[in-house]
């Protein structure tokens, strides 16, 4: 499986087997022009490498353009998913796959351009176990998708156990080592920017231009965004958990102050009975307070029940590969 790492610092090292990991869901339109681009990029390299993509529950006819290809393309491997369960299981179900002792995980639609796992691939050399690609640019997306964009990485960066950089996505190469740690982690919710954050090891960026989508559409919607977003940061924080006790204990402290106050009041003063709009708006903060901290409670324990059913991530139908006993080919490997 895993081929003995050679010094991390040595610069003449060459990885004996690329593998390049590919999630796809719905990409007919995209496939041609995106092996085109692969293939004269992993073949100038003059290194030996594999293709893995994971059919996601294509709806159209992904599947069946990606087993045309594999039966003449023994380096292709494809990983054909039971259903659709998210790029995040899908690139986990392809880096379990993978043998290279350099992965590269890439988004099939050309968005993150082939070309620049040569530069990627120099980083490692260099000593680097993991290069992530970082968005120069966003094209094809709205002014509001950027700005969430960062508003998101402000919050992450604030709020969570982990520094994720910023416009860096899945687009990246790993080291072996990198690999096999990934595959250990156990966590059912996959929140891949952050994994690949809290992994650590010698990690470094090189800027790429982010096309736009060259065909179909992409699979994230509004709603989809934000659930992303709140998973990253209850996978990756406890704040939002903890947070609820400082509110808890300033408002404490708060009514333990007007309780006081209020009792020399009424014993100079005596009862005075108008106070009915303060209770009331006492009454329904600390309510809407209240549900606000146990829904955040809630939203944790919805996650502990996830990992706690300890369900596999994702469910192969089928592995079509050159090697694999059930696979459609015989053909041998290169
Ligand atoms: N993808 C997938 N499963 C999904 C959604 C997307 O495998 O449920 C793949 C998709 O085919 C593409 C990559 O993940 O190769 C990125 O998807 P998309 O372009 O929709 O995302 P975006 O570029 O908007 O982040
Ligand atoms: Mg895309």
């Amino acid at each position: 499986m895993s081929l003995a790492a050679e010094p991390t610092n040595s610069t003449n090292r060459m990885p004996a087997l690329i593998s390049v990991v590919v999630p796809m869901l719905n990409e007919t339109g995209n496939l041609d022009a995106f092996f085109r681009r692969l293939t004269t990029v992993l073949d100038g390299l003059g290194l030996p490498f594999e293709v893995i993509c994971i059919n996601d529950g294509s709806s159209d006819d992904t599947l069946e353009r990606l087993l045309e290809r594999q039966r003449t393309e023994p380096r292709l491997t494809v990983i054909d998913l039971s259903r659709n369960f998210g790029k995040e299981c899908a690139l986990s179900a392809g880096l379990q796959e993978s043998q290279g002792d350099v992965v590269v995980t890439i988004d099939s639609d050309l968005q993150h351009p082939p070309e620049t796992i040569v530069e990627m691939l120099a980083k490692w050399r260099d000593g680097f176990e993991m290069v992530y690609a970082v968005r120069h640019q966003r094209v094809g997306q709205t002014f509001w998708h950027r700005q969430a964009a960062k508003l998101f990485y402000v919050i992450m960066r604030s709020l969570s156990d982990v520094s994720m950089p910023a416009d860096a996505g899945d687009f990246r190469l790993l080291d072996r080592a990198v690999v096999d740690a990934i595959n250990r982690l156990p966590e059912r919710q996959r929140f891949m920017k952050g994994i690949f954050a809290w992994v650590g090891f010698r990690q470094t960026g090189v800027v790429y231009r982010q096309e736009a989508r060259v065909a179909g559409a992409s699979g994230w919607q509004l709603a989809r965004l934000i659930r992303f977003a709140f998973d990253g940061l209850t996978a990756f924080s406890t704040f939002p958990l903890t947070i609820w006790m400082l509110f808890g204990a300033a408002i404490s402290g708060l009514s333990f102050f007007y309780i006081v106050i209020r009792f020399i009041v009424v014993a100079i003063n005596g009862v005075d009975v108008p106070g009915y709009e303060s209770t009331i708006m006492i009454i329904l903060f600390l309510g809407g307070i209240q549900l606000l901290g146990l829904g955040v409670l809630g939203s944790y324990l919805g996650r502990v029940f996830g990992e706690v059913k300890g369900r596999p991530l994702y469910i192969v139908r089928r592995v079509y590969s050159a090697g694999s006993p059930d696979g459609d080919t015989a053909a041998p490997a290169p």
